[in-house]
């Protein structure tokens, strides 16, 4: 029985009702198309979508949800990713400069004080 459960009733822990809608698009050897399509549209959304349109389209509608969510997803890592390398960047390159200002300041200090030395000047 827990073999004929698809990936949401798996995922949601529902018990296997016997006119699962989710079945013939997510099976549950794949549970990774239906965690997508829940995580942007909502398990309950998307059963009601399915119902919306005739069982020949469900199918199509299964998989056109299932890409959208999929790419939305993708591009909001890459987002994400991009924006943290942005700052990690600006962050890196402020210290690089702080650093640098902070080494020519110590280092034409120290040599100010060198010069100051009366042995260095006579
Ligand atoms: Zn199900």
């Amino acid at each position: 029985m827990s073999s004929t459960r698809c990936a949401a009733c798996k995922q949601l822990r529902r018990k296997y009702p016997s006119d699962c809608i989710f079945l013939p698009y997510f099976p549950p050897n794949n549970s990774q198309r239906f965690s997508y399509v829940h995580r942007i549209y909502g398990a309950s959304n998307v059963g009601k979508m399915l119902q919306q349109v005739e069982e020949h389209q469900r199918g199509d509608v299964a998989d056109s949800l299932y890409y959208e969510a999929y790419y939305r997803i993708k591009i909001l890592y890459m987002v994400v990713l991009e924006l943290f390398l942005f700052y990690m960047k600006k962050f890196v390159m402020y210290n690089a400069n702080w650093l640098k200002y902070k080494l020519k300041l110590t280092y034409s200090i120290k040599m100010d004080f060198i010069l100051s030395i009366p042995h260095f000047t006579s």
